[in-house]
Order: structure tokens, then C-alpha cells, then sequence
């Protein structure tokens, strides 16, 4: 069910957990400022999500107040992954869903990182 992005963080929210360690993952990537890992119903023949380890629940939240550092530290993460799996040359989409509309459904800020194929429209219709 989507989210209300203007709503305030929960720390029980599925990545919070995965975070934490409390429940795993396919971990690809980690570093100060990131996690990256498979998304567990891939769209793609590589959907990987990353998220920053801060508390942030929407690219909203995260761009109007997580540090320049921490927004800095995830934007090379996010390219470093796509780098280090092989996606720049045959190319990449990156996806950050919001809010109801933009169909957003974990309350843990996260970007989707899809690749492996041609991906066709940008938005389905
Ligand atoms: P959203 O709609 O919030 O942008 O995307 C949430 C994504 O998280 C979905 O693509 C969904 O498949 C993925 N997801 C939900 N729960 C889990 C989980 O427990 N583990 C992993 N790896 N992915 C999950």
C-alpha cells in the first residue's frame, strides 16, 4: 500500500530492519553513507536498491535535510554501483518513488537502480 511521504520516520519499516540486520538480504554494496541490495521482486534482470543508512523516508525528507556529506556520500554510492555492476556502457535507469502517486510503499528512502535489458518506456501506460 503506498505511503504518505509527509508522514515521519518508522523505525520498523522493512529497511530499517534490513539495516539493523534484522532480517537479510542480497547484499551487493555497503559503505559509510549506503546499502545496496536485490530487490526481492525484481522488475528487471537487475533491480537493485540502494538506500542511505540515515533515517530518511522520501527523496523529500532526504534532500531537505540529511547533511551535504551524507547526500553527497549516497549519490557515489548509488553511481559506484551501477559502475561496479557493469551497467554503464549498456546503460541504467534510476527510479526513487514518493508518495502515493509515485507509488512509494517502503517508508526508508531508496532508489531503484534497473539494468540488464532494454527498458522500454520511461512510464508504463
Ligand atoms: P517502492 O514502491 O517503495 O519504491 O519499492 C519498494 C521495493 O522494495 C519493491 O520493489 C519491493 O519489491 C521491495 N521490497 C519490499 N520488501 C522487501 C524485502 O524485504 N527485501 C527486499 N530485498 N526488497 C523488498
Amino acid at each position: 500500500m503506498p505511503i504518505d511521504a509527509t508522514q515521519g520516520y518508522d523505525p520498523e519499516n522493512i529497511f530499517a530492519k534490513i539495516l539493523r540486520g534484522e532480517i537479510p538480504c542480497n547484499k551487493v554494496y555497503e559503505d559509510e553513507w549506503a546499502l545496496a541490495f536485490h530487490d526481492i521482486a525484481p522488475q528487471a534482470p537487475v533491480h537493485i536498491l540502494i538506500v542511505p543508512k540515515g533515517a530518511y523516508v522520501s527523496w523529500d525528507d532526504f534532500s531537505a535535510s540529511a547533511p551535504a556529506e551524507e547526500i553527497a556520500g549516497f549519490v557515489r554510492a548509488v553511481g559506484r554501483v551501477a559502475r561496479e555492476n557493469g551497467l554503464v556502457a549498456p546503460g541504467y535507469r534510476l527510479l526513487a518513488n514518493v508518495g502515493a502517486d509515485g507509488g512509494q510503499e517502503v517508508p526508508h528512502f531508496h532508489v531503484h537502480l534497473f539494468g540488464g535489458a532494454p527498458l522500454g518506456r520511461m512510464i508504463a501506460r
